[in-house]
């Protein structure tokens, strides 16, 4: 364990999934974005929950279930809480959940647009293998592939061969996982040439590299 940098990024895609929803106004199909406001229906002991979307051209509105006609004693508090207010980080959750957009929506429009939030979890002194943990805590269409040549400054080319030739794997590894969509909980495995250490650290962790740092010849 003495010849490793890891890292861990954590990837917040920026952009929602939209659904593609028949348009009223528009007359077809469109896209519509999440407002971020819930909308709460209470009949008798039931409820109803909608995340309420707005058509991208027009702004007329289409109501996502979150769930409807549920009893109320079988809403946990906080879900209601969250509801009633709001909440930001369960109404992004909701946004976000893909899966579920998918069972009501024909189609869906993803975006592969995120911030990489870059931490150094561990860094040995001559380290030649990058590990780098990916946390997702929301869906996104990002591919693995991209996410790593544009963050590492690579072709996409350059990762498939480094790929096949084993200076690249994955955790788990399973083929074509290169161009699926990034999952929470992937190890990438690198191994690093010692003389180009400082350009991959650089990119892998964000940080500047020592000034006073030799390059390694
Ligand atoms: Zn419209």
């Amino acid at each position: 364990m003495c010849n490793i940098l890891r890292v861990r990024w954590t990837v917040i895609p920026r952009t929602a999934p939209e659904p593609r929803i028949a348009c009223s106004g528009c007359g077809g199909p469109r896209p519509f974005r999440s407002s971020g406001k819930i909308r709460l229906n209470a009949n008798g002991r039931t409820l109803d929950a909608w995340l309420i979307y707005r058509c991208s051209s027009c702004g007329n509105t289409w109501n996502r279930p979150i769930f409807e006609r549920r009893n109320v004693r079988d809403v946990d508090r906080a879900t209601l809480e969250a509801l009633q207010s709001n909440d930001p980080d369960r109404v992004r959750g909701w946004a976000f959940d893909l899966d579920a957009l998918r069972r009501k929506a024909q189609s869906v429009d993803e975006y592969a647009d995120a911030d990489v939030r870059k931490e150094v979890l561990i860094e040995s002194d001559a380290w030649t293998v990058l590990e780098i943990d990916l946390a997702v805590p929301f869906a996104t269409g990002f591919r693995l592939d991209r996410l790593l040549a544009r963050e590492l400054g690579i072709t996409r080319s350059g990762l498939q061969s480094a790929c096949d030739g084993m200076r690249l794997r994955t955790e788990p590894q399973h083929p074509g996982i290169l161009r699926k969509r990034i999952k929470d909980g992937t190890r990438v495995i690198i191994a690093v040439d010692a003389k180009s250490r400082l350009r991959w650290r650089a990119a892998a962790t964000g940080l500047p590299n020592d000034p006073g740092a030799a390059e390694i010849g």
